[in-house]
């Protein structure tokens, strides 16, 4: 039975990868993945009300100038799902597809992700819907900095902590960092730095950074590989997304000997059975605009002949629902490391359930982003800058810690991995609600 009361059902009008029509939203998964867990671990069902609902939604509708004169309204989103472990934190996305429905999901997302790692941090997403790549830079600029102004007091370092996700960047970060510190008093600016994370590290990024979301993913993929006595130095791997997640996981997982054979982004599907250098296709995107169509290295393959390729590791880093039930029987791998946030749908997850296939769930596998961020918080409220082998090692106690305590439940259970994770984050917060009680 399903206790979320508002009415979440908008029906997503296809699927953007595969054109197929699709019924279900996916706010509409992130529900049923609570529910479940929620029913097995018994949760209060007081609590439950609370965090199957967002706390706060927030749309904006604000003009920008474009280059040639013209005036374009764009709509911007912040959803703010529960900050009982700390401010709301969440990275923006700008694409097409962003909607409420999509935003309240990754909003929720991020709230399991914080409780599951152990961090300071609530819940929240946003995002604008457009396509960036019909802007010009100075566009984007001006797109960026108005949101900012229409978000205000909605954002703040102590309240709510925007970062870079789907075609967002450090400098998207630098630009919201400016416009937030001139809307405030003079002797307040410098206190304010710590309003987005995933800055240039210049303007009060943290080192590691850029890397951290895929540098947890391989940290994960090494402690699942020692439980499984799984050899890395001998396994092949693919990637979707070759973005920030997608690259750095495949660049990371090329020094334990791990073979990249093939990629798929938003251009096409490319692979390799002798192997892609990852490196090298990253010095050939950021040539061609960030794509890997036309890679000389590797060959041309449809959608369906990169789920088909046989591989040990797959790692969806692109776009939600991606591993549904249409799919997930195509898959010819052993392991999913989820860097995409939703990449698998519940119809998918049963099938690779079934088929024996392991999942390193998103709310676990993708939270070095956030895990780093809330390090990068830190140094700015403290002044510091830490060198990279610290970021790194503490971003691995931080990353395998959580990967025990989901192992654990997982035991206790007798459930697979995403359940577990989603207990162990509701076993925090109910504990944290249970502590303080509810006002007045
Ligand atoms: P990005 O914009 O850097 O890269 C996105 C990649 O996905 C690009 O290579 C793009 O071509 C590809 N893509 C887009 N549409 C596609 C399609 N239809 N088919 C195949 N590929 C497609 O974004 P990112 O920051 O790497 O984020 C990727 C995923 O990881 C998202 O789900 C995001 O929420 C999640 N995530 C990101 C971070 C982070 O730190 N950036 C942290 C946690 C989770």
């Amino acid at each position: 039975m399903s206790v979320v009361t508002k009415d979440y059902g908008k029906i997503r009008e296809s699927n953007r990868m595969t054109g197929e029509q699709e019924k279900r939203s996916v706010y509409d998964d992130v529900v049923s993945q609570f529910n479940k867990a929620a029913d097995i671990m018994k949760l209060d069902p007081g609590v439950r009300k609370i965090l199957g609902t967002t706390m706060n939604e927030v749309i904006v509708h604000f003009p920008v100038k474009m280059d040639d004169g013209t005036i374009e309204v764009f709509t911007g989103y912040r959803v703010q799902h529960n900050n009982a472990l700390g401010p709301f934190k969440g990275g923006l996305r700008y694409h097409p597809a962003v909607d409420i429905d999509e935003v309240r999901a990754l909003a929720t997302w991020m709230t399991w992700k914080s409780a599951i790692i152990n961090i300071p941090f609530g819940g929240a997403k946003g995002g604008i819907q457009l396509d960036p790549s019909k802007y010009s830079f100075s566009e984007l600029e001006r797109i960026t900095r108005r949101f900012t102004y229409a978000l205000g007091n909605t954002i703040g370092p102590d309240y709510d902590i925007p970062a870079p996700d789907v075609n967002t960047n450090p400098q998207i970060m630098a630009w919201i960092l400016d416009t937030y510190q001139s809307m405030m008093p003079a002797f307040e600016r410098q206190r304010c730095l710590g309003v987005v994370t995933g800055k240039p590290i210049e303007s009060g990024g943290s080192v590691g950074r850029d890397k951290a979301t895929g540098q947890g993913v391989v940290f994960l993929i090494r402690e699942w590989a020692k439980d499984h006595k799984f050899d890395l130095s001998t396994a092949t791997y693919m990637v979707q997304g070759f973005g920030n997640v997608g690259s750095w996981s495949a660049r990371l997982l090329k020094p334990l000997g791990s073979q990249l054979i093939a990629v798929e982004d938003v251009s096409g599907a490319i692979a390799n059975p002798d192997g892609i250098d990852p490196d090298d296709l990253v010095q050939y995107t950021k040539a061609k605009g960030g794509l890997v169509k036309g890679y000389p290295k590797a060959k041309k393959i449809s959608h369906e002949e990169f789920l088909r390729t046989k591989a040990d590791i797959f790692i969806p880093a692109a776009l939600e629902n991606q591993i549904t039930a249409e799919t997930a029987p195509l898959l010819n791998i052993r392991l999913v490391a989820e860097g995409a946030n939703g990449p698998t749908d519940p119809d998918g997850d049963a099938i690779l359930m079934k088929r024996g296939i392991d999942v390193l769930p998103d709310i676990l596998c993708n939270s070095g982003g956030v895990i780093v961020s809330y390090f990068e918080w830190l140094q700015n409220k403290r002044s510091e800058f830490w060198e990279l082998q610290e970021v790194d090692c503490k971003l691995y106690k931080k990353i395998v810690s959580g990967y025990q305590r989901v192992k654990d439940v997982a035991q206790k259970y007798k459930v697979n991995w995403r359940t577990a994770a989603y207990i162990v984050a509701l076993m925090r917060l109910e504990k944290v609600y249970k502590e303080r009680g509810i006002f007045p």
